[in-house]
């Protein structure tokens, strides 16, 4: 069993106010064999209490990697999970915490994968969520749903060692084997700048009022797991229908009907 796929499993904490708790989630990852911790912009790193929160699990903080934004931390992977306490405006595909391990575990072989936590006082944002490809609820008590981060995240840990437990007895669930690579997040923000600009030239799109367009059309590829193949395809039809309005320099013409 490909041991080194811990490696490819990256935990993602975004903002976190109370260093304690980056302590807790060495600690956590460690106990479960992982190692990987990005953090978003926290409010106070280095700090002793995080050291002292991670007992054993120093060499975790140490290898930790501080970087400025969620985009950073998720450019090259292929897979990436928000985690969310409570239900939002516009679902996501919902996974258990089960299913979250699995996918992680399935998909680490091929690329890095991404789990990705929020504030301890308010989550994750609506524009942060948009950026999955799947959002994990742990079933909580509803009536009091929202674990501590530190706890939440060895949910998720817990769930991604009983994978790789299940894969080492030959009992993993599979998933469905792709011809292509799935794109990496980095170039799905790409194709949503160049889709978006080209809606807004198109007039289809209102930049004083856009709604919930961009939203949904986030929603759809995200989850339909797009290759890289499609995204060239789709990315090559943008600069077409780009092209063709700056040669014209007017707006598209709407179609003329076969009967004149
Ligand atoms: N009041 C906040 C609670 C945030 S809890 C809110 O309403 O969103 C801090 C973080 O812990 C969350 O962003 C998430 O990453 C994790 N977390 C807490 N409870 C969780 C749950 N039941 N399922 C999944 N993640 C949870």
């Amino acid at each position: 069993m490909n041991e080194q796929r811990f490696q490819q499993i990256r935990m993602v904490m975004v903002n976190t106010t109370h260093p304690g708790n980056i302590g807790a989630a060495a600690r956590a990852m460690k106990n479960m064999g992982l190692s990987e911790l990005y953090l978003v912009d926290p409010k106070e790193y280095p700090a002793e209490k995080a050291v002292w929160r991670a007992a054993g699990a120093i060499d975790v903080l140490e290898n930790v990697k501080v970087v400025a934004t969620l985009d950073e931390a998720i450019a090259d992977c292929g897979l990436v999970v928000g985690t969310s306490a409570r239900e939002r405006r516009i679902p996501w595909p919902l996974v258990t915490p089960r299913e979250c391990g699995d996918r992680c575990w399935f998909e680490a072989e091929k690329h890095p994968v991404a789990v990705v936590f929020g504030r301890e006082d308010r989550g994750l944002t609506n524009e942060e969520l948009h950026k999955c490809n799947y959002h994990v609820h742990i079933p909580a008590n509803p009536d009091y749903s929202a674990l501590n981060i530190g706890a939440a995240l060895q949910v998720i840990c817990y769930e991604i060692r009983m994978s790789y437990l299940s894969a080492k007895e030959g009992k993993a669930p599979h998933f469905e084997e792709w011809d292509q690579p799935p794109v990496k997040n980095q170039a799905l923000e790409h194709y949503y700048e160049h889709l978006q600009e080209t809606l807004v030239k198109l007039d289809f799109l209102d930049p004083g009022n856009p709604r919930q367009t961009m939203t949904r059309l986030r929603r759809l590829f995200n989850r339909t797991r797009l290759d890289q193949m499609e995204l060239n395809i789709l990315r090559g039809m943008l600069t077409s229908i780009q092209n063709y309005i700056y040669h014209t320099d007017k707006k598209l013409e709407p179609p003329k009907s076969d009967n004149g």
